[in-house]
């Protein structure tokens, strides 16, 4: 639903030269300038740069209900509209934008607002006795609704308690109650960890962040951010993220999650305190799934290309799982995720995929790809996706011809089709079925 229309406010032709200048790239760019009072109100202005062919995109841009958007600021040939949104998350405000289909200059979009960090009721606050937490669940920057506008990131954050110690993707910098963080490298979020206690641990590309390395569950963490880093790169080449990886080792109880080159996980206290057997290769299964964001992390995740990013990723972890801790981990694993593979609806033709297809299915149908194409050759396939950074089905079906007979793309392209039931129908009769 739509609300108010209002008239474009003018911006200055000066402003937008300095923009154009200022991003001679083919990514867009944010920059955002913020302030976080003690009591957790946010005040904060966010320029939007957009390349000509993001601003013909004509995007929609969502923020939480709760700020009050103070002044809002288009270029002179654009037009935007404000109503509201229920998705991806509920209680936002839609920012419909219209570029001229001329447009061949960089745009601007200019938002000021201000208004609570977090619900009043929130369970998990972002900011809160353990610090802060800022990832686009918060919704408190304008966010491309489908979440498919990747930007480079200028952010200064100010009254942050000295206390905290930030870990963030690219260049970070503190000075006082304020930290710059300059990120070249294109990401859909703005993602960053300020909590007290923090040291920081440096192996290889990979700088880990945590406030007790002594913790058992954070000691293996660690180990295996680096190795499983060293062992995609060995198979899958350099990561499209330049600069380090960046992985934050928490108190708090939430889901691990991967931004590029941006890992956040949890110490998982409770978890260990109900069961303290949990196995090492269960941490680092997750560490492995996360960091191999690093590769995969193109596919548009509102759309049923998505399981580029999330099936290659769990694929790609039980794969580091079964190399560090024998064959036999793996396949255990596979056998007990056989059923909700079975159960999953299809990969392919209905959106974005359901949580067991991408992550359960998924991963088994590259697996039995693998199988049927050889790894040399599989690993080959991948090398090209990740080095080509692609993120559509098409793309990498299109590699994959190239790599192997025409007949079994073809075959794979079905099997992404598939589902609930078996993933390999011309010889479902087979025990291959039942062997995973
Ligand atoms: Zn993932």
């Amino acid at each position: 639903m739509i609300g108010i229309i209002r008239q474009p406010v003018l911006v200055g032709i000066s402003l937008i030269m300095t923009a154009t200048q200022a991003h001679a790239s083919d990514t867009s760019h944010y920059d955002v300038n913020a302030h976080l009072s003690p009591d957790g109100k946010l005040n904060a202005t966010v320029t939007i740069t957009l390349t000509p062919e993001d601003a013909k995109r004509d995007l929609d841009f969502v923020l939480a209900k709760r700020f009050k958007i103070t002044k809002l600021e288009v270029d002179d040939a654009a037009t935007y509209k404000i109503g509201v949104a229920e998705t991806p998350l509920p209680d936002l405000q839609l920012i419909e934008t219209d570029f001229p289909d001329s447009q061949s200059e960089f745009a601007t979009l200019t938002f000021t607002y201000e208004g609570p960090l977090d619900e009043p009721d929130s369970k998990a606050p972002a900011y809160g006795p353990d610090g802060l937490e800022l990832a686009l669940d918060y919704m408190w920057f304008p966010l491309a609704q489908q979440i498919n506008l990747n930007f480079s990131a200028h952010t200064v954050l100010s009254g942050l308690p000295e206390e905290l110690v930030v870990a963030a993707q690219g260049e970070v910098e503190r000075k006082g109650d304020t930290v710059t963080i300059t990120r070249q490298s294109p990401d859909f979020d703005i993602p960053l960890v300020a909590a007290p206690g923090l040291s920081k641990r440096s192996s290889g590309h990979v700088d880990v962040y945590a406030p007790d390395f002594d913790y058992p569950p954070v000691e293996n963490i660690t180990d295996h951010a680096a190795k499983s880093a060293a062992y995609f790169e060995d198979i899958f080449g350099p990561a499209g993220y330049q600069g380090r990886i960046v992985l934050s080792v928490l108190p708090r109880e939430r889901n691990a999650y991967a931004r590029r080159g941006y890992v956040v996980m949890s110490e998982a206290r409770s978890a260990i305190e109900k069961d303290p057997n949990v196995p090492a290769w269960a941490f680092a299964r997750i560490v492995a799934h996360e960091f191999s964001h690093a590769w995969w992390m193109y596919a548009d995740p509102m759309s049923d290309d998505f399981w580029m990013t999330e099936s290659l990723a769990e694929y790609s972890a039980m794969r580091y799982l079964a190399r560090g801790f024998g064959s036999a981990v793996a396949d255990d694993l596979m056998e007990k995720r056989y059923q909700t593979a079975l159960d999953a609806g299809p990969i392919l033709g209905g959106g974005r995929p359901s949580s067991s297809s991408l992550y359960r299915r998924g991963p088994m149908i590259l697996n039995e790809l693998e199988g049927r194409i050889g790894r040399d050759t599989m690993d080959k396939v991948l090398r090209v996706v990740a080095e080509e950074q692609l993120g559509t089905t098409d793309e990498f079906l299109t590699v994959l011809e190239g790599h192997t007979e025409a007949s079994i793309a073809a075959w794979f392209k079905a099997m992404l089709k598939t589902g609930p039931g078996p993933w390999l129908p011309e010889d479902a009769a087979n025990t291959a079925q039942g062997s995973r």
